[in-house]
Protein backbone atom coordinates (compact mmCIF):
# COMPACT_ATOMS: atom_id res chain seq x y z
CA UNK A 1 0.00 0.00 0.00
CA UNK A 2 1.26 3.54 -0.98
CA UNK A 3 -0.42 6.92 -0.70
CA UNK A 4 1.07 9.97 -2.36
CA UNK A 5 -0.15 13.37 -1.49
CA UNK A 6 0.54 16.89 -2.70
CA UNK A 7 0.47 20.12 0.03
CA UNK A 8 -2.97 21.43 -1.90
CA UNK A 9 -4.20 17.99 -0.38
CA UNK A 10 -4.39 16.45 -3.65
CA UNK A 11 -3.93 12.73 -3.80
CA UNK A 12 -2.33 10.94 -6.83
CA UNK A 13 -1.45 7.81 -8.22
CA UNK A 14 2.02 6.65 -6.64
CA UNK A 15 2.63 4.20 -9.33
CA UNK A 16 2.78 7.15 -11.98
CA UNK A 17 5.16 9.31 -12.92
CA UNK A 18 5.39 13.34 -11.26
CA UNK A 19 8.69 14.19 -11.47
CA UNK A 20 10.57 15.61 -13.98
CA UNK A 21 13.78 13.65 -15.16
CA UNK A 22 15.59 17.40 -14.55
CA UNK A 23 14.19 17.81 -10.87
CA UNK A 24 17.25 18.64 -8.95
CA UNK A 25 16.46 16.76 -6.25
CA UNK A 26 17.04 13.84 -8.23
CA UNK A 27 19.90 15.52 -10.62
CA UNK A 28 21.95 16.59 -7.43
CA UNK A 29 20.55 14.99 -4.17
CA UNK A 30 19.77 18.77 -3.64
CA UNK A 31 16.57 18.15 -1.01
CA UNK A 32 15.57 17.16 2.04
CA UNK A 33 12.73 15.09 3.77
CA UNK A 34 11.17 13.47 7.07
CA UNK A 35 10.05 9.98 7.55
CA UNK A 36 7.27 10.44 10.27
CA UNK A 37 5.58 7.31 11.42
CA UNK A 38 2.06 6.83 11.74
CA UNK A 39 0.77 5.00 14.70
CA UNK A 40 -3.27 4.70 15.06
CA UNK A 41 -3.82 7.19 13.00
CA UNK A 42 -1.94 10.09 14.51
CA UNK A 43 1.47 11.32 13.12
CA UNK A 44 3.88 11.22 15.57
CA UNK A 45 6.31 14.34 16.63
CA UNK A 46 4.93 16.33 13.53
CA UNK A 47 5.72 19.25 15.04
CA UNK A 48 9.23 18.58 16.15
CA UNK A 49 9.84 16.61 12.31
CA UNK A 50 8.18 19.73 10.30
CA UNK A 51 10.73 21.94 12.64
CA UNK A 52 13.28 19.86 11.26
CA UNK A 53 12.73 19.82 7.57
CA UNK A 54 12.20 23.90 7.82
CA UNK A 55 15.55 24.22 9.54
CA UNK A 56 17.29 21.20 6.75
CA UNK A 57 15.56 23.39 4.12
CA UNK A 58 16.86 26.44 5.85
CA UNK A 59 20.83 25.17 6.31
CA UNK A 60 20.34 24.12 1.89
CA UNK A 61 19.26 28.06 1.52
CA UNK A 62 15.94 26.25 0.47
CA UNK A 63 12.83 28.49 0.21
CA UNK A 64 10.85 28.27 3.44
CA UNK A 65 8.82 24.67 3.11
CA UNK A 66 4.55 25.54 3.19
CA UNK A 67 4.18 23.78 6.54
CA UNK A 68 0.78 23.88 6.40
CA UNK A 69 0.39 22.24 2.99
CA UNK A 70 3.02 19.40 4.38
CA UNK A 71 0.78 19.30 6.82
CA UNK A 72 -2.65 18.90 5.11
CA UNK A 73 -0.36 16.36 2.81
CA UNK A 74 0.04 14.37 5.39
CA UNK A 75 -3.03 14.21 6.52
CA UNK A 76 -4.60 13.57 3.14
CA UNK A 77 -2.50 10.61 3.21
CA UNK A 78 -3.25 9.38 6.87
CA UNK A 79 -7.23 9.93 5.66
CA UNK A 80 -6.35 7.60 2.42
CA UNK A 81 -4.47 5.11 3.87
CA UNK A 82 -6.04 1.41 3.86
CA UNK A 83 -2.89 -0.64 4.39
CA UNK A 84 -0.92 -1.45 7.73
CA UNK A 85 -1.29 -0.33 11.27
CA UNK A 86 1.66 1.86 10.86
CA UNK A 87 2.71 4.52 8.09
CA UNK A 88 6.14 5.00 7.28
CA UNK A 89 5.03 8.58 6.25
CA UNK A 90 7.89 10.85 3.82
CA UNK A 91 7.68 14.39 3.55
CA UNK A 92 9.72 15.44 0.28
CA UNK A 93 10.95 18.82 -0.41
CA UNK A 94 13.39 19.65 -3.51
CA UNK A 95 15.28 22.53 -5.16
CA UNK A 96 12.75 21.60 -8.02
CA UNK A 97 13.52 21.68 -11.95
CA UNK A 98 16.78 22.85 -13.11
CA UNK A 99 16.71 26.05 -14.42
CA UNK A 100 13.37 26.91 -13.55
CA UNK A 101 12.99 30.67 -13.31
CA UNK A 102 10.11 31.00 -10.65
CA UNK A 103 12.69 28.43 -8.29
CA UNK A 104 9.31 26.09 -7.69
CA UNK A 105 10.29 23.35 -4.89
CA UNK A 106 9.17 20.42 -5.31
CA UNK A 107 7.10 18.57 -2.51
CA UNK A 108 5.28 15.88 -1.62
CA UNK A 109 4.35 13.36 0.57
CA UNK A 110 4.39 9.96 0.48
CA UNK A 111 2.73 7.07 2.83
CA UNK A 112 4.65 3.61 2.75
CA UNK A 113 4.17 0.39 4.80
CA UNK A 114 6.75 -0.62 7.35
CA UNK A 115 9.79 -2.47 5.74
CA UNK A 116 9.61 -5.99 6.76
CA UNK A 117 13.15 -5.93 8.25
CA UNK A 118 12.39 -2.90 10.13
CA UNK A 119 9.52 -4.97 11.82
CA UNK A 120 12.22 -7.94 12.14
CA UNK A 121 14.87 -5.72 13.81
CA UNK A 122 12.42 -4.20 16.39
CA UNK A 123 11.76 -7.51 17.25
CA UNK A 124 15.06 -9.46 17.20
CA UNK A 125 17.35 -6.54 17.99
CA UNK A 126 20.57 -5.97 15.35
CA UNK A 127 23.75 -6.72 14.99
CA UNK A 128 25.95 -3.66 14.53
CA UNK A 129 29.62 -2.49 12.82
CA UNK A 130 31.35 0.63 13.61
CA UNK A 131 32.47 2.71 10.63
CA UNK A 132 34.16 5.50 10.52
CA UNK A 133 32.36 8.33 9.01
CA UNK A 134 35.07 10.24 8.15
CA UNK A 135 34.63 13.74 10.10
CA UNK A 136 35.47 14.99 13.29
CA UNK A 137 33.71 16.37 15.97
CA UNK A 138 34.43 20.07 15.06
CA UNK A 139 34.08 19.44 11.63
CA UNK A 140 30.14 20.57 11.43
CA UNK A 141 30.84 23.90 13.30
CA UNK A 142 33.80 25.11 10.79
CA UNK A 143 32.22 24.04 7.50
CA UNK A 144 28.20 24.16 7.34
CA UNK A 145 28.57 23.50 3.79
CA UNK A 146 28.89 20.12 4.21
CA UNK A 147 25.33 20.18 5.69
CA UNK A 148 26.03 17.92 8.48
CA UNK A 149 22.89 17.41 10.69
CA UNK A 150 20.49 18.42 7.99
CA UNK A 151 18.31 15.73 6.62
CA UNK A 152 18.97 16.04 3.04
CA UNK A 153 17.83 13.17 0.15
CA UNK A 154 21.69 12.24 -0.44
CA UNK A 155 21.58 9.09 1.52
CA UNK A 156 23.98 7.52 -0.92
CA UNK A 157 26.89 6.90 1.82
CA UNK A 158 24.40 6.45 4.34
CA UNK A 159 22.77 3.46 2.23
CA UNK A 160 26.32 1.98 0.93
CA UNK A 161 27.65 1.92 4.50
CA UNK A 162 24.65 -0.27 5.23
CA UNK A 163 25.64 -2.38 2.30
CA UNK A 164 28.86 -2.71 3.89
CA UNK A 165 27.39 -3.49 7.38
CA UNK A 166 25.60 -6.61 5.24
CA UNK A 167 28.69 -7.46 3.53
CA UNK A 168 30.69 -8.03 6.99
CA UNK A 169 27.24 -10.02 8.38
CA UNK A 170 25.47 -7.27 10.18
CA UNK A 171 22.43 -5.42 9.73
CA UNK A 172 23.38 -2.05 11.08
CA UNK A 173 25.81 0.29 11.35
CA UNK A 174 27.19 2.90 14.60
CA UNK A 175 29.12 5.74 12.30
CA UNK A 176 32.54 6.95 14.23
CA UNK A 177 34.68 10.10 13.77
CA UNK A 178 38.33 10.39 13.50
CA UNK A 179 38.44 10.70 17.26
CA UNK A 180 36.61 8.04 17.86
CA UNK A 181 33.62 9.15 19.27
CA UNK A 182 30.32 7.68 18.63
CA UNK A 183 28.16 9.98 15.98
CA UNK A 184 24.95 7.90 14.55
CA UNK A 185 23.52 5.35 12.73
CA UNK A 186 22.87 5.83 8.58
CA UNK A 187 18.96 6.09 9.42
CA UNK A 188 18.74 6.27 13.29
CA UNK A 189 20.02 7.75 16.72
CA UNK A 190 22.52 6.04 18.96
CA UNK A 191 21.52 5.85 22.76
CA UNK A 192 23.21 3.99 25.48
CA UNK A 193 21.78 2.76 28.78
CA UNK A 194 24.22 2.53 32.20
CA UNK A 195 23.29 2.85 35.81
CA UNK A 196 19.84 3.69 35.21
CA UNK A 197 21.04 6.72 32.78
CA UNK A 198 20.54 6.97 29.06
CA UNK A 199 23.54 8.57 26.96
CA UNK A 200 23.42 10.20 23.42
CA UNK A 201 25.60 12.34 21.74
CA UNK A 202 25.18 15.81 21.41
CA UNK A 203 23.84 16.86 17.94
CA UNK A 204 26.52 19.43 17.45
CA UNK A 205 28.94 17.13 16.86
CA UNK A 206 27.46 16.82 13.09
CA UNK A 207 24.28 14.55 13.64
CA UNK A 208 20.72 15.18 13.11
CA UNK A 209 18.73 15.82 16.34
CA UNK A 210 16.32 12.30 16.26
CA UNK A 211 13.09 13.15 17.25
CA UNK A 212 12.74 9.77 18.93
CA UNK A 213 15.68 9.78 20.76
CA UNK A 214 13.93 12.88 22.01
CA UNK A 215 10.37 11.87 22.92
CA UNK A 216 12.33 8.66 24.19
CA UNK A 217 14.49 10.30 26.81
CA UNK A 218 11.30 12.79 27.39
CA UNK A 219 9.18 9.52 28.65
CA UNK A 220 12.01 7.90 30.20
CA UNK A 221 12.70 10.76 32.45
CA UNK A 222 9.41 11.04 33.57
CA UNK A 223 9.92 7.17 34.45
CA UNK A 224 12.62 8.45 36.79
CA UNK A 225 15.89 7.73 34.03
CA UNK A 226 18.27 9.95 34.20
CA UNK A 227 18.85 11.49 30.41
CA UNK A 228 22.40 12.96 29.65
CA UNK A 229 23.58 14.25 26.01
CA UNK A 230 27.25 13.76 26.31
CA UNK A 231 29.76 12.66 23.70
CA UNK A 232 30.32 8.34 23.62
CA UNK A 233 33.13 6.16 22.90
CA UNK A 234 32.82 2.84 21.47
CA UNK A 235 33.89 1.79 24.46
CA UNK A 236 31.17 3.15 26.46
CA UNK A 237 29.01 1.37 24.24
CA UNK A 238 30.52 -2.17 25.33
CA UNK A 239 30.64 -1.16 29.01
CA UNK A 240 26.99 -0.59 29.42
CA UNK A 241 23.94 -2.37 30.05
CA UNK A 242 22.31 -1.80 26.47
CA UNK A 243 22.97 -0.17 23.70
CA UNK A 244 19.83 1.11 21.10
CA UNK A 245 19.09 2.75 17.91
CA UNK A 246 16.36 4.76 18.18
CA UNK A 247 14.28 6.27 14.70
CA UNK A 248 10.33 6.95 13.89
CA UNK A 249 9.97 3.67 12.14
CA UNK A 250 12.39 1.65 14.01
CA UNK A 251 10.68 3.23 17.57
CA UNK A 252 13.35 1.66 19.71
CA UNK A 253 15.61 -1.23 18.62
CA UNK A 254 18.36 -3.42 21.07
CA UNK A 255 21.45 -3.65 19.39
CA UNK A 256 22.34 -7.16 20.63
CA UNK A 257 25.99 -7.77 18.74
CA UNK A 258 29.09 -4.39 18.31
CA UNK A 259 31.28 -5.35 15.97
CA UNK A 260 31.08 -8.93 16.96
CA UNK A 261 31.02 -8.47 20.43
CA UNK A 262 27.85 -9.81 22.33
CA UNK A 263 25.89 -7.39 24.35
CA UNK A 264 24.56 -8.25 28.00
CA UNK A 265 20.90 -9.13 27.20
CA UNK A 266 18.96 -6.07 27.02
CA UNK A 267 15.65 -7.36 25.58
CA UNK A 268 13.81 -6.25 29.56
CA UNK A 269 15.65 -3.01 29.10
CA UNK A 270 14.17 -2.52 25.61
CA UNK A 271 10.77 -3.46 26.48
CA UNK A 272 10.94 -0.52 29.41
CA UNK A 273 12.70 1.74 27.39
CA UNK A 274 9.59 1.50 24.65
CA UNK A 275 6.83 1.62 27.42
CA UNK A 276 8.60 5.13 28.02
CA UNK A 277 8.43 5.95 24.36
CA UNK A 278 5.03 4.77 24.37
CA UNK A 279 3.96 6.49 27.02
CA UNK A 280 4.14 9.47 25.15
CA UNK A 281 1.38 8.97 22.78
N1 LIG B 1 20.03 10.08 12.22
C1 LIG B 1 19.86 9.91 10.90
C2 LIG B 1 21.02 10.06 9.98
C3 LIG B 1 18.58 9.57 10.39
O1 LIG B 1 18.40 9.41 9.07
C4 LIG B 1 17.50 9.42 11.29
C5 LIG B 1 16.16 9.08 10.80
O2 LIG B 1 15.96 8.61 9.73
C6 LIG B 1 17.73 9.59 12.66
C7 LIG B 1 19.00 9.94 13.09
C8 LIG B 1 16.61 9.43 13.65
O3 LIG B 1 15.73 10.49 13.54
P1 LIG B 1 14.19 10.38 13.98
O4 LIG B 1 14.18 9.76 15.34
O5 LIG B 1 13.74 11.79 14.01
O6 LIG B 1 13.50 9.53 12.98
Amino acid sequence: MRVLAFLDGSLADPDAAHLRVDDLGLLRGDGVFETILVAAEKPRELGPHLDRLARSAAMLDLPAPDLEGFDRAAQAVIEAWQGGPEIALKLVYTRGVDGDPAGKPTAFAMGLEIEEKVLRARAEGVSVVTLERGIDTELSSRAPWLLLGAKTVSYAINMAALREASRRGAQDVIFTATDGSVLEGPTSTVVLAKDRTLYTPPSTIGILPGTTQHALFRGAEKAGWTVKVEPLSVADLLAGEGVFLASSVRKVTRVHTVDGTVLPDSTALQAELLAAYESEY
